[in-house]
């Protein structure tokens, strides 16, 4: 089926924007507060199509200037509307290799949605929706048959992460038919696709499928090798054969706010936390060998993503009271609003203006409570938010048994540490310029690793943009300068 730039929809734009925005069918909030099974159904058909319909198929996108990476967003629409759903899944992937885990964690509000025409006077196009509608379609036809393989052009690339940077970029560059391997450290792939967003915002199945794709068109994923260990970065050159090498490490080291009482039993940083349940399957001690101990009450410090998996993983383990600790107030929070719904909804009780300044422990060492002091909003800071300030004489206590620290990541660091002369920012972020290259020839660099956090789209363009990069500097090796300058 063919579609372009003739609409595809019948109806005129004045009876499309009469149509409501769609919403998909979600588990009930008692129900899912106390399992770990998807909260969002997504579309069904009927409704998906329902929702395509109210797209005014525009001549100039704005959509698709709101996209990080680019998807042609009214032409996969077009697809969906004449039920061409395989073409709709094609064009997708032509500039997305991981539409279902984009169209479920990807804070459309804020991109594609944000700039969609409709959206100006209504609500805008459920964009995020209909993608993860045409990618869960696309994985229920079956096992995906093999692409067909350009010619192998002899040259071997490294990716190191197995994060959404490090495979966009392996899936890319094995397109153009470069030899790719990625390397983990971890026994699993993913990066925080599979050890941070919890099973409810995204089964572990879809990612599966996602990763069997990007291995279909030849990437090769070896876990458990920890690039600066198991080889150093001069080693993927020297010894391993490598011609060039993409590092996407990501951002997985935690920070703490160095109030008193961090070292007490009952204390985790979330990146902990979520791992132990996540990837090390704690949710069911003793048949997985690593456990987590939860409190009957649990307060979790931060505003973000991050956050709020750990607050509504705790709730899920059985937590009876979980508090969402937050030093600004609502309208600062990092969270996507709809996270931030949906945890409040499963009685996750949100303190704003809230600053933590001491944990608290009893005599044997372990968590008794967490002492706040009430905040109130002064001038913006140097982020542009409005700085929080104490109120003098307000220090209360919130009794919990488990602390969850969820404030931020920093990058890891050991490649930093083992390698000469790459250019490390504030941070310990790898500086890199905008073809991500650092300033050793031959490696780039990308994702959370150097960015410090952010999204998983915002590294999906790193991982495009710095397999480009390499193509580039493969193809023309013997004359492409890197003169980035050294930053300390
Ligand atoms: C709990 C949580 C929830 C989030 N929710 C969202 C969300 O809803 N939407 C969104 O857009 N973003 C979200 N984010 C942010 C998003 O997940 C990250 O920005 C994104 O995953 C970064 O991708 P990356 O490929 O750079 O790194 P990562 O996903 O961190 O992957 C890096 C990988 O590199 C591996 N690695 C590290 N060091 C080495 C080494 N030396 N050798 C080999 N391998 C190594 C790590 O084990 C890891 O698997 C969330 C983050 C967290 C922590
Ligand atoms: S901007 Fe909105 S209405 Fe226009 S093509 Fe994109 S999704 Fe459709």
């Amino acid at each position: 089926m063919t579609v372009g730039t003739r609409p595809a929809n019948p109806l005129k734009p004045p009876a499309r924007v009469k149509i409501p925005r769609q919403h998909p069918h979600e588990q009930p909030a008692a129900a899912r507060a106390a399992n770990f099974d998807e909260v969002s159904h997504g579309l069904d058909a009927q409704h998906a199509l329902m929702e395509a319909s109210r797209c005014l198929e525009c001549r100039d996108p704005a959509c698709t200037r709101g996209c990080p990476v680019g998807v042609d967003i009214r032409g996969f629409i077009q697809h969906l509307l004449v039920k061409d759903y395989a073409g709709a899944a094609a064009r997708i992937r032509e500039s997305n290799a991981l539409p279902a885990i984009c169209g479920r964690v990807c804070p459309q509000e804020s991109q594609c949605e944000a700039t969609c025409t409709i959206g100006r006077k209504f609500a805008p196009v459920a964009i995020g929706l209909l993608e993860r509608f045409v990618a869960d379609w696309d994985a229920e036809q079956g096992p995906i048959a093999p692409p067909p393989r350009p010619p192998a052009l002899g040259l071997r690339v490294a990716v190191v992460g197995s994060g959404p940077a490090g495979l966009t970029c392996a899936a890319d560059l094995a397109r153009l038919g470069y030899g790719v391997t990625v390397f983990e450290a971890l026994h699993a792939a993913g990066g925080v696709l599979r050890y941070g967003i919890p099973e409810f915002r995204l089964p572990k199945t879809i990612l599966d499928l996602e990763l069997e794709r990007v291995r279909a068109l030849g990437v090769e994923i070896r876990t458990n090798v920890l690039v600066g260990r198991t080889a150093s970065l001069d080693e993927l050159f020297a010894e391993w054969g490598f011609d060039a090498v993409f590092l996407a490490t990501g951002a997985g080291t935690p920070t703490f706010l160095g109030i008193p009482g961090e070292g007490l039993c009952g204390v985790y940083s979330a990146n902990e936390f979520l791992t132990r349940v996540n990837l090390m399957g704690a949710a069911s001690f003793p048949l997985h060998d690593t456990p987590v101990k939860i409190g009957r009450e649990v307060a979790v410090i931060g505003g973000g993503n991050t956050a709020l998996d750990a607050v509504r993983t705790a709730r899920r383990l059985g937590a009876e009271r979980t508090f969402l600790v937050y030093r600004r107030s609502r309208a600062e929070m990092p969270g996507r609003l709809e996270e931030i719904r949906h945890a409040e909804d499963e009685g996750v009780e949100v303190r704003l203006l809230t600053n933590p300044v001491r944990i608290v422990g009893d005599d044997e060492g372990w968590v008794r409570g967490l002492e706040c002091q009430r905040m109130e909003l002064g001038e913006p800071d140097e982020s542009g938010r409005r700085r929080p300030l104490a109120c003098a004489g307000s220090e209360f206590l919130l009794p919990v048994q488990t602390v969850i620290e969820a404030i931020g990541q920093r990058p890891n660091p050991i490649i930093q540490a083992t390698t000469r002369g790459l250019a490390v920012g504030r941070g310990g972020v790898v500086s890199v310029d905008d073809a991500q290259r650092t300033n050793r020839a031959g490696v780039f660099a990308g994702g959370d690793l150097s960015r410090g956090g952010a999204t998983v789209i915002l590294a999906m363009r790193d991982g495009r943009r710095a397999a480009a990069a390499i193509h580039e500097y493969l193809q023309g090796r013997a004359t492409t300068p890197q003169a980035m300058e050294v930053q300390s």
